[in-house]
């Protein structure tokens, strides 16, 4: 996914948010984007891959572990995000989050996508 942080933002948070879900991140990019909406923004393109065998990892349909982190994950890894630049910019493949309101408002909504029929977890909610 694509993170648009506020210039001379330390890249390290999407790190430190990753070891708090416990997934591995890889970060590349880092360029300097001028966004129509929000100005002169630094944009860094994440992955996230899970570390441990259940915690946060999806599954498929025949309960197989996928080496993928679950919807569940992707949203306590974005709220670390968050929780430090309130007015980061996140797009991912189901959705574009501008800002920690927009993202709280409808996360949620993608809910069905992220956990859709071939892919599931067990995680407690
Ligand atoms: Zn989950």
């Amino acid at each position: 996914m694509k993170i648009d942080l506020p210039m001379g933002a330390d890249p390290g948070i999407l790190y430190r948010a990753g070891e708090k879900i416990g997934a591995r991140v890889e970060v590349a990019g880092g360029s300097e984007v001028r966004t129509r909406d929000a100005g002169q923004r630094i944009r860094f393109d994440a992955r996230i891959q899970p570390l441990h065998p259940d915690h946060y990892r999806s599954r498929g349909y025949n309960g197989r572990r996928l080496n993928a982190v679950c919807w569940h994950g992707h949203r306590e890894w974005m709220r670390a995000i968050y929780k430090a630049h309130p007015d980061a910019v996140i797009r991912t493949a189901l959705a574009t989050y501008r800002g920690a309101k927009h993202f709280e408002d409808t996360h949620e909504d993608t809910i069905r996508e992220g956990l859709s029929g071939s892919q599931t977890c067990t995680c407690d909610e």
